[in-house]
């Protein structure tokens, strides 16, 4: 069993299958997670006798680089290889002006949203990533002291892996764990609303909609998900959960942030912001503005500058508070999936 992929109460009820008293799931669960030891006979503060059963009854295989690209601008892009061989995308982004590092994490190995615009999408959805899988990629990362912040926003639905990406969460906020604080962290949805009304019952991380529309003709278009799930029953569920009624308040000090992924002549227009405002009113969020990255094998194209400042102009004249995000790592292949859809081209030893 490789212990990588339970989490500390799965640990313990292992334990205490043993006989064992539950302090030493905790005991484990610290070593691998807080200290990033993988060795069994380096767990110091465990009796010989019960490192000798770990190692005979179970294993800790933590996945792996198997490939990196460093931006000029110090993004890096990891590639790396689960227990089974699949791969999937972290990326490393500092931001040495503001002392940040913020990790993007995946949750699957592939994506079934089919969203046009993503390369992931193009891949084969493979499986989902189990906790222990999500979480590891930011304890295999070198200088992981340093990170800051999380947003789970790499390859895959984090929502379509809910049991997981709970786990995982779990596993990174806890003070024996990764130690990151809720607030630090923020999950990104195509729009899966049960699995938002549940999300923000039942954690305290930040909540992220990948909303890139206006109005539903333009996002059925380019995400599947608005079929079921259309514009209108969305910002419902968002006018819900921020209303202050709303028993778990979700509210605090940050509202939901909807992110907006510009592309050029097809949802950047200065009437396509003015219905932006209009149907984000009443919500208490910001909208995240990102320009789209250009990438194999889709139609869309980056939007000019002008057409950004003008669009962040009317959403800012209007109130709506909104930042442009500025795309790190464009020489890099930035787009997510495109190291993984890279992979599955050439050799990886080739490579690395
Ligand atoms: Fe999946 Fe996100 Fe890509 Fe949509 S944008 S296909 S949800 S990985």
């Amino acid at each position: 069993m490789n212990l990588l992929h339970l989490s500390r109460s799965e640990l313990k009820q292992l334990i205490s299958s043993w006989n064992e008293p539950s302090f030493r799931a905790d005991q484990i669960f610290e070593w691998i997670w807080n200290k990033g030891i993988f060795d069994f006979t380096q767990m110091s503060n465990l009796s010989k006798g019960f490192r000798e059963k770990l190692i005979a009854e179970c294993t800790l295989n933590v996945p792996k680089i198997v490939f990196e690209q460093k931006s000029t601008d110090g993004t890096i892009k990891y590639l790396i290889q689960l227990e089974d061989g699949k791969t999937v995308e972290s990326v490393w982004i500092p931001r040495e002006d503001q002392g940040r590092v913020t990790v993007c994490i995946s949750t699957q190995v592939g994506c079934r949203m089919g969203c046009t615009f993503c390369l992931t999408a193009q891949q084969k959805t493979e499986r989902n990533l189990s906790a222990g899988e999500i979480a590891a990629q930011l304890l295999l990362l070198p200088n992981r002291e340093k990170i800051t912040n999380v947003v789970v926003m790499g390859m895959g639905e984090p929502f379509d892996n809910y049991d997981h990406l709970m786990g995982a969460l779990t596993t990174i906020t806890d003070q024996k764990g990764l130690s990151i604080g809720a607030s630090h962290i923020t999950v990104s949805t195509s729009g899966l609303i049960p699995a938002i009304e549940r999300f923000v019952q039942e954690s305290k991380c930040k909540l992220a909609v990948s909303l890139n529309a206006p109005n539903n003709e333009i996002r059925s278009q380019i995400m599947p998900i608005n079929r079921a799930y259309p514009i209108e029953k969305l910002l419902e569920c968002m006018h819900r959960i921020s209303a202050p009624s709303y028993p778990r308040k979700i509210r605090r000090n940050f509202g939901i942030t909807f992110e907006y992924i510009l592309m050029k002549d097809f949802n950047d227009s200065p009437e396509h912001a003015l219905q932006l405002v209009k149907i984000l009113k009443g919500i208490p969020c910001k909208v995240n503005l990102l320009q789209y990255n250009e990438t194999p094998n889709t139609p869309f194209k980056r939007p000019s500058e002008e057409s950004v400042f003008e669009f962040q102009k009317i959403l800012r004249r209007h109130g709506l508070l909104n930042f442009l995000r500025r795309s790190r790592g464009r020489d890099i292949s930035a787009a997510c999936g495109q190291l993984a859809s890279l992979n599955k081209r050439q050799s990886i030893g080739a490579q690395a």
